[in-house]
Parts: structure tokens; sequence; C-alpha cells
């Protein structure tokens, strides 16, 4: 099995990592400022001005970005296991070729695609978009020579393929 990760997994994170560590960075970096004292034409600086709030937001953000990269990396390990798990070989012609796509949003549920490049059979995976793990596969193609016609569009359990891809031929 190949496993391909989509374009918009790796933009999502890049797009977390700014939004989240730009600004707490920059917040970590401000929430201090001297209170500069005046007089006459000396100036001198004798106290920090903090504000709480800046600190707060800031550890929050930096917070946030971490944890959702872990869970992002969570999430990917599991969707890779799982694919790994019940799509290692074609349950039509138990071929080895096969790739799959990765794709999540850590939001709603998410859709990773696995085809076989052997016999052209094509599954849609619906996956956990909090954790992952497989929720139902569909069968979207069936191979070229028509074999898993009667499963076509079915949406079913990916214990049934697996327990397919164990039969002999
Ligand atoms: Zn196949």
């Amino acid at each position: 099995m190949r496993i391909a990760t989509s374009n918009s997994v790796w933009i999502g994170i890049i797009i977390l990592v700014i939004v989240t560590f730009a600004p707490g960075i920059w917040f970590l970096m401000h929430y201090k400022s001297y209170k500069v004292l005046q007089i006459g034409s000396y100036s001198l600086s004798v106290s920090y001005q903090t504000n709480p709030l800046m600190f707060y937001a800031g550890v929050f953000l930096i917070s946030f970005g971490i944890i959702s990269i872990l869970w992002a990396g969570y999430i990917y390990n599991n969707i890779k296991n799982n694919l790994i798990e019940y799509f290692s070989i074609c349950p039509i012609c138990k071929s080895p070729n096969v790739l799959a796509k990765i794709s999540f949003s850590m939001t709603i549920d998410d859709v990773q695609t696995v085809a076989c490049q052997n016999c052209g059979a094509k599954w849609k995976i619906k996956t956990s978009g909090a954790t992952g793990n497989i929720k139902t596969v569909k069968l979207v193609k069936p191979s070229d020579d028509g074999r898993g016609q009667e499963y076509l569009s079915k949406e079913t359990d990916p214990e049934f393929w697996a327990s397919l891809a164990r039969e002999k031929e």
C-alpha cells in the first residue's frame, strides 16, 4: 500500500501554525512594557507595566497551537493505521498495489480515498473528524472487469472488506 497525504492537510497545518504561534509569540513579547519616568530632561525607565490579558492570550494561543498539532498527528496516524489494517491488499483482486489518499480537517467527518492500481476498484472511507477512526466504507467503483459490482454504493463496515481480503481466490 502506498499512502499519499492531501495538500489541504499541509495547508491546514501551516495556517494553524500561523494563526496560533505568530500572535501568541507577539503577545508574550509585548505583555511587559517599561514605564518611563520623566524628570526634567532625564528619562528613567523604572518599572514594568504588565498586561495580564495579553500574557494569558499568548499562553492560550501557543498551548492551543501545540495541542492542535499533536491532535492532528494522532488523527493522521489513526487514519493511516486503519487504512493499513483494512486495505493493505485489495479486497477484490488481492493486489498490494493499493493507493490511499489521506485528507482530514479536524472538524467534521472526513473522506479517505482508496484505489486499487491493479484492478481499478475504488472506495470512499468515512472517518471521524475527531479521532480518525473508520465509520463506514463504500465501494464507489467496482474492478475494471466488474468484480464487486454487487457491493457498489453500499455503506459497509470496514470488517466486511477485511474479511473479503482474507478470503482465498
Ligand atoms: Zn484490486
